[in-house]
């Protein structure tokens, strides 16, 4: 049976070959530069380590939402060219242009502090337009006063604007379709306004596979360079990707109990018969959602489990009936499917979730372990 290695009590293992083929995959899939979302500590998976990883699989740049993100990556050594998107009110973009973080704009107010925050040397920008995902963006309506500010910042050397960007919304693929064609029309009239960015950038994973008018050749990737799927209806293996974390605990106790006995908080579970019961010590504090509680999937020893009872904050317990579990035994609790273990998917599903949000909420006292070349 498979034991962790001494010492091991929780562990979220990251393939950082998994990450650099997705990578691989997607950029031939959509003919497309690739710039690598590795927000939220890289979905979980690591942010340097995940950088690092899309950046051998050949991404162009990397994204993250805030600018502390962008800084960390630079503290860590990485070079790249990093996007971020989302800031706070009081935000000057200094720190972020002495560290050559490229800023999206969302505003007249933004593009400005942008403009003021460059000290000698143009601060590039991507331009992101709001089309109907209703969050930030420049409205179509502002887009005529921002292009010129752009044009005329960029002219006097103050700017670089390196994109025009958007969100979609998935909601359907007409509505995705409208906002590619509103998208379209507004760099049209970017254009007339005198510029002409390098890139243009408007799909994320979803519509990169799915919409091939969305892709204009920069795509940004997140949820498939983690190897798992946005669709509910086809998973990472239909998709040619293949998940990069591995969530995995070793067996920290097992007993031997009556028919009858209860388990875990309020006795949600009982005991059919004389069975045993194995320790599992990761809970929600470690991002096992507790709403999958009497129903995330384990496997151990090459056999599926269903979590019997409440996840507490610390720890599960699983119902093993018969089979033969010693304490030290490996227990995984999502990874690669195709190998036989559960999938973040089924952990999804359990909690009423999404996999973005089971990988991302892997919590920091799980410690990541990065293998791979
Ligand atoms: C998070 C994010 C992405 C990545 O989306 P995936 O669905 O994970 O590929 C792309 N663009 C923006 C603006 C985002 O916030």
């Amino acid at each position: 049976m498979t034991r962790l290695p001494t010492g091991t009590f929780r562990e979220a293992r990251i393939d950082t070959d998994a990450i650099a083929d997705n990578v691989r995959h997607l950029r031939r899939l959509t003919d497309s530069e690739v710039i690598a979302v590795v927000k939220a500590d890289g979905y979980g998976h690591g942010a340097a380590r995940t950088a690092a990883a899309a950046l051998a699989g050949g991404a162009a740049r990397l994204g993250v939402a805030d600018i502390a993100e962008g800084l960390a990556l630079r503290r860590a050594g990485i070079d790249a060219p990093i996007v971020a998107w989302l800031h706070a009110p009081d935000e000057s973009f200094a720190q972020a242009a002495s560290a050559r973080i490229e800023l999206g704009i969302s505003s007249f107010e933004q593009l400005q502090k942008a403009a003021a925050a460059s000290a000698g040397h143009p601060v590039s920008v991507h331009l992101k337009l709001e089309t109907g995902l209703g969050r930030n963006g420049i409205p179509p309506e502002d887009c005529g006063r921002v292009f010129a500010e752009a044009a005329r910042l960029e002219r006097i050397g103050r700017i670089r604007v390196v994109a025009l960007f958007s969100h979609l919304s998935n909601a359907s693929p007409d509505a995705d379709r409208a906002a590619v064609r509103q998208f379209l029309d507004a760099s049209g009239a970017a254009a007339s306004a005198g510029l002409a960015p390098p890139l243009r950038h408007i799909a994320a994973t979803h519509a990169a596979i799915d919409l091939p008018e969305a892709r204009l050749g920069c795509v940004r990737i997140g949820i498939g360079m983690y190897g798992l799927s946005p669709f509910s209806d086809r998973t990472s293996a239909d998709l040619g990707l293949r998940p990069a974390m591995t969530l995995r605990a070793a067996v920290a106790a097992v007993r031997r109990v009556p028919a009858g006995q209860g388990v875990s908080y309020g006795y949600d579970h009982r005991a059919q018969r004389e069975t045993t019961l194995a320790l599992v010590p990761v809970g929600y504090a470690d991002g096992v959602p507790r709403h999958a509680s009497g129903t995330g999937p384990v496997s151990i020893a090459g056999r599926r489990f269903t979590v019997a009872g409440r996840i507490a904050m610390d720890q599960f317990v699983v119902d093993v009936g018969d089979t033969a579990v010693s304490v030290g035994d490996e227990v995984v609790l999502f990874g690669d499917p195709t190998l036989g273990v559960p999938s973040a998917d089924e952990w999804a599903a359990a909690a009423g979730t999404i996999n973005y949000e089971i990988v991302t909420r892997i919590g920091p006292r799980v410690p990541r372990l990065g293998v791979g070349s």
